[in-house]
């Protein structure tokens, strides 16, 4: 399992934000401290503009560079720009992998699924995933399909690849739920929408609807946006996944016997790293087992706190 991060992930943050250092930095430090799965530790490649305007505008990219909040879940960090392209590098550097057949995660923060062609939203400033698919695209992959498990519907890899021949994105997620949105199918794109409070066995249910119809659509390559936050414990859903799952989720799409790379996405309980172990071990063929990693890493303390407070966030309206 080839794994692709990049330390300077951990370099902003936001007090109270969900979307925190920890995230990458207790789940580097679990999956380094774990024996049961082999790592090849990697980096994200370098990423040109023009790759990046396949899925954006270049108004967008611009705004990027500058010091101005997309939205108050979306801030304007320092370097946010740099920190939004290696995320990008991360998926482009998993995608090289899955082309050699194999398998890999690209665990870095900013997520991508909610950036939509003009704009940063949902924690999200570059669609990564949804860039890397045209990337694929592009060296000749005829059929991508993106394959997406994060609670929340990926909006913005939904809005770049509408129409995109060789493409198709699948979806499960929560709804209602933020960004309020895959409500039903569009085109090449499929949603398959759970209410909140699902019991697990009809959540996968709907994931087996939501793979089968993925595998009538005979993918040269599945991208995979690994969100975590359907876990049970997760503070911004209401769904009720348990590790078993998320192990699960690796085994079937391995099963698909299809070249494919994950890109995190969310997830932002503390059990993270656990989860993110779990469905790796299913992708690699080798049986759940992540209490054998020892205990849980202490939180790292918080930053200290910046001179505005967050208002209200979206995450505690659901
Ligand atoms: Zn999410």
């Amino acid at each position: 399992m080839r794994i692709i991060t990049d330390s300077r992930c951990a370099d902003y943050a936001y007090p109270g934000h969900p979307e925190r250092p920890a995230r990458v930095t207790r789940s580097v430090q679990l999956l380094r401290r774990q024996s049961s799965l082999p790592i090849i530790w990697d980096e994200p490649l370098p990423v040109d503009r023009e790759i990046l305007l396949r899925a954006h505008t270049a108004e967008h990219l611009d705004r990027l560079e500058s010091q101005l909040d997309f939205d108050m879940d979306t801030p304007a960090y320092p370097d946010i720009a740099g920190h939004a392209r290696r995320s990008v590098g991360g998926a482009l550097r998993a995608l090289k992998s899955a082309q050699s057949r194999e398998q890999s995660f690209a665990l870095l923060r900013p997520p991508g699924h909610h950036a939509t062609r003009d704009r940063a939203m949902g924690f999200c400033y570059l669609g990564n995933v949804a860039i890397a698919a045209l990337e694929a695209r592009a060296a000749g992959v005829d059929k991508v399909a993106v394959f997406d498990f994060d609670v929340h519907h990926g909006n913005g890899t939904e809005a770049i690849l509408l129409d995109q021949p060789g493409c198709a994105f699948f979806s499960i997620h929560q709804f209602p739920a933020y960004p309020g949105t895959g409500r039903r199918h569009q085109r090449n794109c499929h949603n398959y929408p759970v209410a909140p409070g699902l019991s697990r066995e009809d959540y996968r249910k709907v994931a087996e609807q939501a793979l089968e119809e993925l595998r009538l659509f005979k993918p040269e390559l599945i991208a995979v946006s690994a969100g975590f936050d359907a876990y049970s414990g997760d503070p911004l859903c209401q769904q009720l996944l348990e590790h078993e799952d998320f192990h699960w989720f690796g085994r079937v799409l391995r099963e698909m016997a299809v070249p494919m790379f994950s890109v995190l996405e969310g997830g932002y309980s503390d059990q993270l790293p656990e989860l993110i172990l779990a469905y790796l071990q299913g992708i690699a063929g080798l049986p759940l087992d992540v209490a054998s990693s020892g205990p849980a890493i202490e939180e790292e303390p918080a930053t200290s706190a910046g001179d505005r407070e967050l208002e209200l966030p979206w995450w505690q309206a659901f």
